[in-house]
């Protein structure tokens, strides 16, 4: 099995166009600011509407591109029903500006409290939580000091307003969208609480970011809790899900393409997390900060762009060794946590 995903043999659809990938769903694209520069929505038709999978974030373009999609292959059908894989603002961005137009939005209790608690939380500047935080991860001096007189990134930003209301969807209930039967499957990790959907009776499955083709999720630790361990919750949720692979299933995700080999693209997600904190704790026979790991992490020069992320993933993966046993963090003379192998 090719561990990357075997690509679904269809290219993505156009700006403003769709691909059928099963009768009646359709997948079509909204274009992101970054990278990736997409995020994968889908739309199941439903009576005389549709239920749509992901939103894409609240700005501008994104919106413009929805007004296409509708127009065009939606064919001017209401969306009833939005389903929200996680919190993070590319995939639940629109939710709240499709329930303003009548949808009901169903997502896990998690991801809709968290949306609901960022987008309230509006700050002009990092918070002292946040600074130091980024202090202890070991970020540059140079980065955290133009970060810290600057106007962060605010969720709601890029997030329309939540309306009060939402309908759950829960470990293990089977719910029919779309004129199809699926089961809910809940991943961590990426996101706490992230829903999947497994094809109950037929062969699609709805990964959103838990099983990405080609790239790792981000598995980020926050000042919201520092200690966390992604790495670990990601991997339990990998091998979990793992049971529900079949032959022939495809799965549809939320970036890149839709893909065959879904037990596949596990294991080799599997291998390559656990190859990763071998690298780690190898490099971690000297004491470090989590951002002196981006070379044993990544084998690679990361940019500024991807900084915030590559930073907050390694110190998931150094909060995993150390919720396994196999490192302790120690306090450094500024602030930082130097990590150490055990
Ligand atoms: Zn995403």
């Amino acid at each position: 099995m090719d561990g990357a995903g075997q690509e679904f043999p269809f290219e993505p659809p156009v700006p403003g166009g769709a691909v059928e990938v099963a009768p009646g769903v359709l997948w079509m694209r909204v274009p992101l600011p970054m990278r990736p520069d997409h995020v994968n929505v889908y739309a199941l038709g439903d009576g005389d509407g549709w239920t749509v999978i992901d939103t894409g974030l609240d700005t501008k373009t994104c919106r413009a591109a929805w007004d296409v999609l509708l127009a065009g292959p939606l064919e001017g059908r209401p969306v009833r029903r939005v389903v929200v894989t996680h919190h993070h603002p590319d995939h639940i961005g629109l939710a709240g500006w499709f329930q303003a137009r009548g949808a009901e939005l169903w997502t896990t209790r998690t991801a809709w409290l968290f949306a609901r608690m960022h987008s309230l939380d509006v700050q002009e500047r990092p918070t002292a939580e946040t600074l130091a935080f980024w202090r202890g991860a070991g970020m540059e001096t140079g980065v955290l000091a133009e970060r810290a007189a600057g106007r962060p990134m605010n969720y709601a930003d890029i997030v329309a307003p939540m309306p009060l209301g939402f309908r759950r969807v829960a470990q293990g209930e089977e719910v029919t969208l779309g004129g199809r039967r699926w089961r809910v499957e809940i991943g961590h990790g990426h996101a706490p609480e992230h829903a999947t959907l497994w094809g109950v009776g037929h062969d699609l499955v709805i990964a959103g970011d838990q099983i990405l083709p080609g790239i790792t999720p981000n598995l980020g630790v926050y000042a919201t809790e520092p200690d966390a361990d992604p790495v670990g919750d990601w991997l339990a949720s990998c091998r979990r899900l793992r049971a529900f692979a079949r032959d022939g299933q495809l799965t549809l995700p939320g970036h890149r393409r839709p893909f065959l080999g879904v037990a596949g693209r596990l294991e080799a997600l599997i291998a390559d997390a656990e190859a990763a904190q071998q690298r780690l704790w190898d490099a971690l026979a000297e004491p470090r900060t989590a951002a002196a790991c981006f070379d044993a992490l990544y084998g690679r020069a990361i940019g500024p762009a991807e900084y915030g992320l590559a930073l907050v993933e390694a110190v998931g993966h150094v909060n995993h060794l150390r919720a396994t046993g196999r490192a302790e963090r120690v306090a450094g003379p500024d602030g930082e946590w130097l990590w150490r192998r055990v």
